[in-house]
């Protein structure tokens, strides 16, 4: 069984399967920016993140950090589905990508797995992940692209955890993986590049992205950020979902 975030969450009347975040966008993010995908969103998390985005995948009681005092009700939050279901929906929405994202999906990886092997052979799989979990091994060899975004000091994570060196240097050793620092300030990108290097990051491999869920926040991040990357020697990611859709679920 997989474990997913809601779009609509608590809504009486309408099946598990219709609440579960499962859907077709554009990718707005890193590498594969602007391709059409398929998204599925699981719930959970062990991180907590200060400025996340998604706390209604992990906030579940008021004793985890966040910018804000949202507590979310688990119960409304989270669906939970036989992986056959939820590839079918997945294989229902046509596309040749998935993005597997949430919270933390590695934490579910023997279930992803099961996942994967029913879905169409065409469709090539992206995780997205805070790099803090090894992938299951039943699971990695479906994975064609994972996006790890280790959490800076700004994250408000513990840095044991969030940032091990061990872990991110074996993630730098597979092909697969790109790499996507948030950055809130100019002074964020020297500790992104500084953790790039020890892991041994090829810098094409890496990408900085603003934090922000405004796209006047991002632009106003982009007018530095994007001119920092370039001398940098690494990419630059925008949100484009942000400035399509706004910051809404389901997208
Ligand atoms: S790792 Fe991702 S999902 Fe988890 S708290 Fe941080 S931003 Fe949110």
């Amino acid at each position: 069984m997989l474990t997913l975030a809601t779009t609509a969450p608590g809504e009486a009347g309408i099946e598990d399967l219709r609440r579960a975040e499962i859907f077709a966008s554009v990718q707005g993010e890193g590498p594969s920016a602007g391709r059409m995908c398929a998204f599925v969103r699981l719930s959970r998390c062990n991180l907590a993140c200060t400025w996340c985005d998604t706390a209604y995948t992990w906030r579940f009681d008021d004793s985890r950090p966040h910018r804000d005092d949202a507590v979310f009700d688990r119960k409304a939050e989270q669906v939970t589905l036989p992986e056959a279901d939820v590839a079918a929906a997945i294989a229902a929405l046509g596309c040749d990508r998935l993005v597997v994202t949430g919270g933390e999906p590695l934490l579910q990886g023997a279930a992803l797995a099961r996942m994967a092997a029913a879905l169409p052979a065409n469709v090539g799989i992206e995780v997205e992940t805070n790099g803090t979990v090894r992938p299951h091994p039943a699971f990695a060899p479906f994975v064609a692209q994972y996006t790890v975004s280790p959490k800076l000091a700004h994250s408000g994570n513990d840095a044991a955890l969030a940032r091990d060196p061990a872990a991110l240097a074996a993630w730098a050793a597979d092909p697969r993986a790109v790499f996507k620092f948030v950055v809130a300030t100019p002074g964020d990108v020297a500790e992104a590049l500084a953790l790039a290097d020890a892991a041994a990051m090829p810098r094409a491999r890496v990408w900085l992205m603003p934090e922000g869920t405004a796209p006047a926040t991002l632009r106003e991040r982009e007018a530095w950020l994007k001119p920092l990357s370039e001398t940098a020697g690494v990419h630059y990611s925008d949100r484009l979902h942000i400035h399509l859709y706004g910051d809404t679920r389901g997208t």
